[in-house]
């Protein structure tokens, strides 16, 4: 049962049977023999990391991926037991949280690969290391055309222990899978100069979201999703391969409506004017929620089960609404943002369209203010 809050009606609802399917979803896929590293940076993609990294670690994920040092902490105070992988950016000064939480680092570059060894030379202990190489995502990592000078680095390491190696797609979503495949050869001729100096990772990966569902050749022996686990689709041709249940929706309810003659203008900057008598709904929500300002006059909510256009500017803490069209409308009212209400539905892809960005930058961009409620779990 989903509880209600007192107070400001604006929420996020954490529907974990989701969460659920999607992971069986995704071993459905990759079989029996590949593990699954569960994405759960950014506060799990803006669903609550704590909350969704309990339920994937019951459902059997089998590692974790964060950004920070300090989201693997979050976790690790959370009980999670999992190894924890901290993939954007290891820094020297961070060491001691990374030996007393047992998370692991992702080394991307030389300098900090001696560093790291040396510094744990002296403290006298030993560290597992995953090692990220950069295929063609032109970003961080060991450069493969480089290899020759960064590959015996591996064998001179007393301290560090390479557990795992990986790369990154930096195009596995759209059909361009001659670069994809090309980032896989590459990988794949990594990992056979690697075997040829008897240095081999337990762990080999590459594989996020997209990939998972479009090369199979891909998995390798661990995956790494993030947004398919939150029930949304990298692209939308990828339907008819997996299916998905999406986690969050975003919820709230009318706050007043009034009654606007015909030439009222609404909101800061007049950037609305209404042409017939109308009747504007306020919400209790605005960008500094993450219901970001290009959603101004372009986006629409759920109302009643039906489309209800935004009208004006959408300001920090509130957002108007053109409910005229809406039968039996009422202070009050339930409105989905993004989710379901009836059989009409706002997707996270969908609001990203109307704010020109990515689904992924919607999802976390909601506010630390917008309360998420945590059902099924
Ligand atoms: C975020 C991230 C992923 C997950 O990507 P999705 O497209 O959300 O599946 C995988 N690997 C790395 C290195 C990442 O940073």
């Amino acid at each position: 049962m989903i509880k209600f809050l007192k107070g400001r009606p604006t929420h996020c609802c954490i529907d974990h049977a989701a969460v659920r399917w999607n992971l069986r979803q995704i071993k459905k896929t990759i079989g029996p023999h590949v593990k699954i590293l569960s994405m759960v940076k950014a506060n799990a993609y803006g669903h609550g990391a704590v909350e969704v990294a309990r339920t994937l670690a019951k459902s059997g994920s089998d590692a974790f991926g964060v950004a920070t040092v300090e989201e693997g902490i979050e976790l690790r105070r959370a009980r999670i037991t999992q190894p924890i992988l901290v993939l954007a950016g290891v820094y020297l000064e961070q060491l001691d949280q990374f030996l007393r939480n047992k998370l692991t680092p992702v080394v991307h570059e030389a300098a900090t690969l001696g560093a790291l060894d040396n510094a744990l030379r002296a403290r006298k202990t030993k560290l597992k290391i995953h090692v990220e190489i950069d295929t063609g995502m032109g970003r961080i990592g060991f450069p493969t055309s480089e290899i020759d000078s960064w590959l015996p680095l591996f064998g001179q390491l007393e301290s560090l222990i390479l557990d795992g190696v990986f790369s990154h797609f930096s195009d596995a979503e759209t059909a361009n899978e001659k670069y994809t495949q090309g980032q896989l050869a590459q990988f794949h001729q990594v990992l056979s100069r690697l075997k040829s100096t008897n240095t081999v990772p337990a762990t080999s990966h590459m594989a996020k979201s997209a990939a998972l569902v479009t090369t199979p050749a891909s998995h390798l022996s661990m995956v790494r999703p993030g947004l398919i686990l939150y029930g949304m689709y990298p692209a939308p041709e990828m339907k008819k391969q997996i299916v998905l249940k999406p986690v969050l929706s975003w919820r709230t309810r009318i706050i007043q409506l009034k009654r606007s003659p015909t030439r009222t203008y609404i909101g800061y900057g007049r950037t609305f004017v209404t042409k017939r008598n109308s009747l504007i709904a306020t919400l209790p929500v605005g960008y500094a929620d993450g219901y970001r300002r290009l959603l101004s006059n372009h986006a629409v909510v759920l109302v009643r089960g039906k489309r209800a256009p935004v009208v004006g500017r959408v300001s920090m803490d509130l957002t108007t609404v053109d409910v005229t069209d809406i039968r039996k409308v009422r202070e009050g009212d339930e409105v989905v943002l993004l989710g379901r209400q009836g059989a009409a539905e706002i997707s996270a892809g969908e609001m990203a369209a109307w704010a020109n960005t990515i689904s992924y930058e919607v999802l976390t961009s909601i506010g630390a203010r917008v309360p998420r409620i945590h059902y099924n779990t």
